[in-house]
């Protein structure tokens, strides 16, 4: 399989970097970045406003995506919001001459799309410098040559065309993202490996130290050396750098096309390495043709988001991959990734590999579940592991009885507005959530706070198995307790384990929440809101709120509201939509899609939809506010519109109520 590697010639990037073109600040000021558009070089002042928390979705929206081509490079950052402006349009950057993009904090949060910098890239951008960088959209620069930096001196050298040391992008980076850094990209220095060309840093196990449960996962799965022949170390611990043995690897119909491209130039016609354990997944856009804009369909979007699907079908047929695609009947796909990957094949104490920053989504299983880009993807096709350097774990601590109509939503709400969340420390870590509230939480509940470690930026989130999630997977699957209890062994941190941090919640004080549009982590308590907000639409669904408990919650409210006589207003349109075909025929046969139906909502088949812009519920102008129970509410992210993020039953009580509601359990909603 690998012998088309073996043959291809890889050399090491030149010592120094020298680069000609200019420098595009990224400012909260769009009349700045409209000046460097029209050829203004900006000095730079450590005054102006640079702008933070560029998402992905800002640097390439999804609608862009439909591309996995070098055509992205005529896109990047389209979708850059500054103040209320996008100031940034088709091929600006490509034509501005910029090879080194800058700005503030949390540069290219979000999704773990590595369209981004590929886009950047394809526009001539080589270097990338924030005040700090998240760890996919970094991870995913470094596959594909882009230099990333903190350091803020080096753009004078860039501007004066200054010999740089390549060096200055390594820093202290462990030895296989120098080499990394250094041959150019993670195919290359996956060529430079097989070859023997460099090695893989041995572990210096300390047999004394006490281990976290991820830690725990991370030894089991570790690669001895680079052949990969064998697999498990006594102990790991932060900062150690090699590669993971995986057991389960899948990508979805945004990722999967620019990843069969990738394969064919890094691996020829050969086959994939153990394709039962990869599996394909159309969820995204399976929607689009009914929200797509005529101006977008007349620019081809429709047909390039068509071109993915048949790309990610045609390659899963001839590799042999599965793949859970569209609905043979109606509209509609098998169900979103991650809730597949939850009902259907994740177990404790493994370790899985997604093409999205959602893949924590089961590390309420007890599993080390992360997301990885285009490339780690494509590696992990050909090799069966991934590469990671072990990050620190932090611990969420959370204590206390959650008040009545308070859910695991509002918790993760109050979790992102937290100062030390919010200042950055659980960047790039993996989150560990413990505590008696996280014990009596329902496995999906415990799902929402795992799945929304990517809004926290985490490598990951997880919880430790216990009897609930034994219990859980064996009702699921019909595995046997034993079984599942086998694979729990050891799967529990260490009394003394070492926590980077600890944030301690106390869930009793908890009221139900709201982050305001703009950023999961504008969280508020609804009591707080100073002013009375009409919604204009509601869109309950998404991984994060299509699960069985997701549609408990909706349809006991919905239930209440019909029983009082009360449905969804006609100024409000409602949507509610299946996590999965599993998740659709629980709901069908407990009756819940005719009692949200009666209640007002447009009940929808399975799939990301509104979520991700590409499906009923998304806003069509600027004015419109929208609550929803998705997870994350970038500008842009589900149309035009305002987005709330709430928790399952704030949506229900807000659609009923048509302006945002907190559900009162312990009162009549409706009077
Ligand atoms: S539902 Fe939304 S957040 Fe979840 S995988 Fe789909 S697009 Fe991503």
């Amino acid at each position: 399989m690998l012998e088309h590697l073996l043959e291809t010639e890889v050399n090491k990037r030149p010592s120094t970097v020298r680069l000609q073109g200019r420098i595009l600040f990224l400012t909260e000021d769009p009349d700045l970045i409209r000046r460097q558009l029209q050829g203004e070089d900006l000095e730079w002042d450590p005054s102006i406003p640079l702008r933070d928390d560029i998402s992905t979705d800002e640097i390439t929206p999804g609608w862009v995506c439909y591309h996995f081509d070098e055509k992205l490079g005529e896109y990047p950052y389209v979708g850059l919001m500054c103040g209320e402006e996008l100031p940034i349009g088709r091929n600006d950057v490509k034509n501005g001459g910029f090879v080194c993009s800058v700005s503030g904090k949390r540069r290219g949060k979000g999704s773990s799309r590595e369209a981004s910098p590929y886009a950047e890239r394809s526009a001539g951008i080589r270097v990338v410098i924030g005040e700090n960088i998240e760890r996919i959209y970094g991870e995913n620069c470094a596959n594909i040559g882009v230099l990333t930096s903190t350091d803020f001196s080096l753009i004078e050298k860039i501007k004066n065309g200054e010999e740089i040391p390549l060096e200055s992008f390594i820093g202290d980076a462990g030895q296989i993202e120098r080499d990394i850094i250094e041959y150019g990209g993670l195919l290359e220095y996956a060529v430079a490996r097989l070859k023997g060309l460099v090695t893989v840093p041995e572990i210096v196990a300390d047999l004394e130290r006490s281990e976290t449960i991820a830690e725990k996962i991370m030894a089991r799965h570790w690669l001895k050396d680079g052949s990969g022949a064998d697999i498990g170390v006594p102990r790991i611990k932060p900062g150690d750098t090699g590669f993971l043995r995986t057991d389960l690897r899948f990508s979805h119909e945004y990722v999967t096309p620019m990843a069969s491209t990738f394969w064919q130039d890094f691996a020829g016609e050969a086959d994939l390495n153990d394709t039962d354990s990869i599996l394909f997944f159309r969820d995204h856009l399976a929607f689009l043709d009914e929200v797509i804009t005529e101006d977008r369909k007349a620019a081809g979007l429709l047909d390039a988001a068509h071109a993915l699907h048949d790309r990610q079908r045609e390659f899963a047929t001839a590799k042999g991959v599965r793949l859970h695609g569209e609905l043979p009947d109606r509209t509609g796909s098998d169900g979103i990734c991650h809730i597949m990957i939850q009902d259907r094949y994740a177990l404790p104490g493994q370790v899985i590999i997604g093409s999205d920053s959602h893949t924590p989504h089961v590390g309420a299983l007890g599993c080390l579940a992360f997301g990885v880009g285009t490339s780690a993807v494509v590696n992990a096709w050909a090799t069966k592991d991934v590469r990671l350097e072990v990050p620190e774990s932090i611990r969420i601590e959370v204590n206390g009885d959650l008040q009545p109509g308070v859910t695991a939503k509002d918790l993760m709400v109050e979790i992102l507005r937290h100062p030390s969340v919010k200042s950055g420390e659980a960047i790039g870590r993996i989150i560990e959530y413990t505590g008696s509230t996280i014990a009596v939480l329902t496995i999906d509940e415990r799902v929402t706070l795992t799945n929304m470690a990517a809004e926290v930026g985490g490598f990951t989130g997880i919880i430790a198995p216990d009897e609930k999630t034994v219990l859980w997977i064996s009702e699921m699957r019909g595995i046997p307790v034993d079984e599942i209890w086998d694979l729990c062994e050891g799967l529990k941190s260490d009394p003394d384990a070492h926590y980077a941090a600890t944030i301690e919640i106390d869930a009793s004080q908890l009221e139900p929440m709201v982050a305001e549009p703009g950023d999961p982590g504008n969280g508020v308590a609804i009591s707080g809101l100073d002013e009375h907000i009409n919604v204009d639409l509601v869109f309950v669904g998404s991984c994060t709120g299509a699960k069985r408990d997701d549609f408990d919650m909706y349809a006991e409210v919905a239930r209440q509201a019909v029983a009082a006589g009360r449905r969804v207003p006609p100024s409000v349109a409602a949507f509610a939509q299946f996590g999965s075909i599993d998740v659709e025929a629980y709901c069908i046969e407990r009756g819940y899609d005719k009692l949200l139906q009666e209640a007002g909502f447009q009940v929808l088949a399975p799939g990301c939809g509104a979520c991700i812009n590409a499906g009923p519920g998304v806003s069509s102008s600027p004015d419109q506010v929208t609550i929803s129970s998705i997870n994350r509410n970038f500008p842009g992210r589900s149309g035009p519109g305002k987005v709330y993020l709430a928790s399952p039953l704030t949506c229900m009580a807000s659609a009923i109520a048509g302006s945002i509601t907190a559900y009162r359990s312990d009162k009549d909603n409706w009077a």
